[in-house]
This record gives structure tokens, C-alpha cells and sequence, in this order.
């Protein structure tokens, strides 16, 4: 790669609404780096993209996304976004084998209340890998003109511009001594660096040596362990459920487990422990796990099926919020987004969400930034990324103090009564399509969770308080052999129309 050296200019920011600038660099090239770069192609004449890992002509799994390797959920927030940045990804991942899944209908989801109620709706979930959504977003970007994708190519640091107030570049150091191109001390200047190295991110210290303070963190963590399996899905299997999740149940039972219907005619399982309870990687400490869940449908199921693969575990599951955005000083040229930023415990599925919507932020910020004068405008960039992803924070963080062992600052009184009351809404969730409804739309993040609180919720929580209902879970829902009715009624007042097509993508 050629090294370049010319000097940073901030374009013609500033003489028109939508100024194109020269050339940005992003630091990354998972979800949120290339979503990055999708949106930064709109806005710079070039795009330089490095990743540290090679990629796959295909979709599999690659060192520096060991999450890959587990149950991944697309959130219908985030494949809307998705869908907005790559028009048609939903139906291109369809064609290579996604299997569209009506979420209220398909899954079979055991609260720590009961079944969910299940009934048609127009929540779609994607069943596929992580890898399949990776391998269709880069394969879009790869074809943006005016994106080029390093792959190898290691960051070490940044460089500090004229003047020590804002960041010219990136330095970078090889990987490998395998290498085919040897980038040890490549430089390579740019008029914005757009930092997606991940949870694990080296940006703090990166800062440091150019003399800014580290941010303050947030950590909750409630030691979840994940272990995952690839299985054939067995064709003779009878159920009225595509998927199953059977969510964990603290403080009594930290143990959860989810089944994914994925391309190719394989399930992929993943099974969950919180309070350090570790799901384990060997076969028979597996199953015994599997079979130890409120529900014995998981254990079932797979009992019936192929394994695929070996058993693959994580553990790096904290939610960790950095706060770029309180810092006193930070340089103009750099920005971080995903989990560099903010990074949740993946039960609740909303780090590809977040990405999707930290790379819609990076889009207003770029087309309002000639609006911002003076420094601060990297400040600027983060408070706006802290407000857009503060709603999966507060669903993240407040539900893992649910378990035993949570570690994090101390919660408020009014968080604690919160929790209580979302429990009541969990458990109306197992008899009431339209309350389901409600709370789906706030855990894909489509409405804010003060949507729980509305009077539509209030007025069914009080109706059912009044006629002795409170409290009470329907024993509807749950997983059917086939034959048996398990999707609950449709009296509730749920009036659905679904916004996607598969074939045109998504109308959303
Ligand atoms: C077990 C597990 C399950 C999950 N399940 C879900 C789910 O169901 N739904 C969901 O939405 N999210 C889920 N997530 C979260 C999701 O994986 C992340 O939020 C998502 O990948 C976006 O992260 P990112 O792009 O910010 O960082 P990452 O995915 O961590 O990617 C960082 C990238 O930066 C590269 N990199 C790092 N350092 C450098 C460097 N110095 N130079 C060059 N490249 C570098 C890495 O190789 C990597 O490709 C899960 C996470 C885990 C751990």
C-alpha cells in the first residue's frame, strides 16, 4: 500500500450543504466499520477501509469475529437501517439461503414470565449466521467506487495534525510476517478517522499518546457465558416453531438457550449462562446443560439432530459504554463508533443494531457538520452516538441487574420499580397480543422503552388487574406438536399489516 503524506485539509466544509471532502479512513471491518464506510462514501471522494483479518470469499467465520460463531439476531431497527444504507440486503440474504422468520409467529420464546403469546405479525427476523449478514454488507460495500478495502493491514495509532487539536491519519504495523505487503510504519493520512476496532478497542491508549485523556467507562457485567453448535436440522422433526428461545430467568435460573434456523438446512444453538453458571464447551457437559432448562424443548430438539461442528464458548459479554462524549478534550478528525464505543451483553441482540444506528448518526452528523464551527466536533459526533443508543443501553444494563452476581454502579430505587413493573408487562406479553406487540417494538428498538408506560399498556395491565388476571401467565404460546393450536387469539386489537416484501427488500 502506498504510504501518503500530504496534508490534511478539511475540505470545502462549510461553502455548501452536502460538501464532499477528501479522504476518510475506517478502522475496522466488521458491522459497524463497514456500515461506516458505506456512509462516508456518500460524503469523501475516497474511502480507505483497514482490517487486520483477511476475509473470505465466502461466509465464514475469521479470527477477529469469534462472536460469529453465535446465535446472531438482526433486530428490526437495525435491518431497516441496514436496509436504507444497502437497499435490497434483506432480499439478496434471503437468496442465499436467510430464512425469513415472522418473529411474533416463528419463534417460540419462553419469558421468565411463560410463553409469549404468539400470533402473525410484521416483525421479520432474519434466520441466517452472522457470518451470511458480514459476507452480504461487505460484499455491497466492496462494490462502492470509491471504497477500497485493506485487508491485513493493522492500526497502531494515530497521527497527530498540525497543531496537536485534531488527527491527520492512521500508522499502522503488519500483522503477520506472512504479509504480502509489508505495512510496518505505513502512514496514511486522512481528513476523518472512523475507529470500529471493536470491543477491545485501542483508541483510549492511541489518545493517550497524543496527550488526551482516557475516557471514563461504564462496565455492568453479569458474567454471561455463551457455547454454540452447528446441527443439521432434522427434516422429520415436528414442530410449529422455526426457532425457540428460552430466555433466562434471574435471579432463579441464569440459564437460557435459543435455537436459529440458518442457511444451508442447519440450526445453530446456542446455549446461555449468567452469574458466571458457564455454559460448557464439551459434548456431555452440553446436553446436560440443554436438558437442565425450564423448558426440555431445546434438549429435545437437539437430541434429534446432527452436530455439524465443535462446541465454540465466549465469555467477553460485559456491557462496557465509554464516554468519548464527557471528555473535556478530544480531537476533531477522529470519530468511534459500535462497540468501540458501546458494547452490550449480547443476550439481548443489539450490537449490529447499534452499529446501524451509529452509522445513521454519522450521516446527519456529516451532512449538518458545516453547521458545527470551531473544535469539537469529533465532541460533537459522540454526544450525538450517546443519545442515539441510550435506549439499548437502559434495556441492556437494567435488565442484567436481574442476576445475582451483577457487578456495576449501584441501581436507583426507581430502576429497581421499573423492573418490577415490566415483569407485569412480560407476563400480560403471555396472553395479550397487543401488550407482545408493545414490547417487541421496544426490544427491536423501534420505540423508545417509555412506550411501556403508555396508556394502551397501563389500561390492559389495569383491565386484567381487575379481573383477576394480574400476575397470571397464559399457559398459551409455548412450543405445539403440530396439530395443536398455540398462537394465541387475535381480540386484542393488533391490527397488522407487514412493511417488508422479501423480493423488493424491505418498504420500511
Ligand atoms: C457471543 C456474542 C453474540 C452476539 N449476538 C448478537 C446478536 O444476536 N445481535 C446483535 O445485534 N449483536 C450481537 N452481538 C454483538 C455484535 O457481534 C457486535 O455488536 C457487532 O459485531 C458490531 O461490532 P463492531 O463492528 O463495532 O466490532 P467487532 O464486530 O468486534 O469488529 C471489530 C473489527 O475491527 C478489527 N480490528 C480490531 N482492531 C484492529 C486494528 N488495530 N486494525 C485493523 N482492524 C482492527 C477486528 O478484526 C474486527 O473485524 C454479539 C456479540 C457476541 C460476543
Amino acid at each position: 500500500m502506498q504510504a501518503l503524506h500530504r496534508r490534511p485539509h478539511c475540505g470545502a466544509a462549510g461553502l455548501s450543504a452536502v460538501p464532499r471532502r477528501g479522504h476518510a479512513v475506517v478502522v475496522g471491518g466488521s458491522l459497524a466499520g463497514m456500515l461506516a464506510a458505506r456512509v462516508l462514501s456518500d460524503h469523501f471522494d475516497r474511502v480507505t477501509l483497514l482490517e487486520r483479518d483477511r476475509f473470505s470469499e465466502t461466509p465464514a467465520a475469521r479470527k477477529g469475529l469469534p462472536q460469529g460463531r453465535h446465535a446472531h439476531g438482526l433486530l428490526e431497527r437495525g435491518r431497516r437501517a441496514l436496509e436504507r444504507f444497502l437497499p435490497g440486503l434483506t432480499g439478496e440474504l434471503v437468496r442465499a439461503g436467510a430464512e425469513p422468520l415472522d418473529f411474533t409467529r416463528d419463534f417460540a420464546w419462553m419469558s421468565p414470565c411463560g410463553w409469549y403469546v404468539r400470533f402473525p405479525g410484521d416483525l421479520l427476523l432474519l434466520g441466517c449466521t452472522r457470518d451470511l449478514i458480514d459476507w452480504g454488507v461487505r460484499g455491497r460495500v466492496a462494490a462502492l467506487p470509491n471504497v477500497r478495502i485493506q485487508q491485513g493491514a493493522n492500526v497502531a495509532g494515530l497521527i497527530r495534525g498540525p497543531g496537536g487539536a485534531r488527527v491527520a491519519g492512521v500508522w499502522l504495523r503488519s500483522r503477520a510476517a506472512d504479509d504480502e505487503v509489508d505495512y510496518l510504519g505505513a502512514e496514511l493520512a486522512a481528513d476523518l478517522v472512523v475507529v470500529a476496532d471493536g470491543r477491545n478497542s485501542r483508541l483510549p491508549d492511541w489518545l493517550t499518546a497524543l496527550g488526551y485523556e482516557v475516557p471514563g467507562e461504564t462496565v455492568i457485567n453479569s458474567f454471561q457465558g455463551y457455547a454454540s453448535r452447528l446441527y443439521r436440522s432434522p427434516p422429520e422433526f415436528a414442530s410449529d416453531w422455526k426457532g425457540l428461545y428460552i430466555q433466562q430467568a434471574p435471579p432463579d435460573d441464569p440459564r437460557g438457550g435459543i435455537v436459529v434456523p440458518v442457511e444451508g438446512g442447519r440450526w445453530l444453538v446456542s446455549l446461555l449462562g449468567g452469574d458466571g453458571d458457564y455454559p460448557p464447551t464439551d459434548e456431555a457437559g452440553f446436553l446436560a446443560f440443554a436438558r437442565s432448562l425450564r423448558s426440555p424443548a431445546l434438549y429435545e430438539a437437539i437430541a434429534a439432530a446432527e452436530p455439524l461442528t465443535p462446541i465454540a464458548g465466549h465469555r467477553a459479554t460485559e456491557n462496557r459504554l465509554r464516554h468519548y462524549e464527557r471528555l473535556g478534550r478530544f480531537p476533531d478528525g477522529v470519530v468511534a463508533v459500535g462497540d468501540a464505543v458501546c458494547a452490550f451483553n449480547p443476550v439481548y441482540a443489539q450490537g449490529m443494531t447499534a452499529a446501524a444506528l451509529g452509522a445513521e448518526v454519522l450521516d446527519r452528523w456529516l451532512r449538518e457538520e458545516s453547521s458545527h464551527r470551531g473544535p469539537g466536533r469529533g465532541r460533537v459526533f459522540q454526544r450525538h452516538l450517546a443519545r442515539a443508543t441510550a435506549a439499548a443501553w437502559q434495556l441492556s444494563a437494567g435488565a442484567d441487574y436481574g442476576f445475582r452476581t451483577t457487578q456495576g454502579p449501584p441501581q436507583g430505587r426507581l430502576a429497581r420499580l421499573t423492573g418490577c413493573y415490566i415483569a407485569g408487562v412480560m407476563r400480560a406479553a403471555t396472553r395479550r397480543p397487543w401488550v407482545r406487540r408493545r414490547l417487541e417494538e421496544v426490544l427491536h428498538l423501534l420505540r423508545p422503552p417509555s412506550a411501556l408506560f403508555g396508556p394502551g399498556v397501563l389500561a390492559r395491565l389495569a383491565w386484567d388487574r381487575l379481573a383477576g388476571k394480574f400476575g397470571a401467565a397464559s399457559r398459551r404460546g409455548g412450543p405445539a406438536r403440530e396439530g395443536t393450536e398455540a398462537v394465541g387469539d387475535r381480540r386484542d386489537g393488533v391490527e397488522l399489516s407487514p412493511e417488508w416484501t422479501i423480493e423488493e427488500g424491505s418498504r420500511a
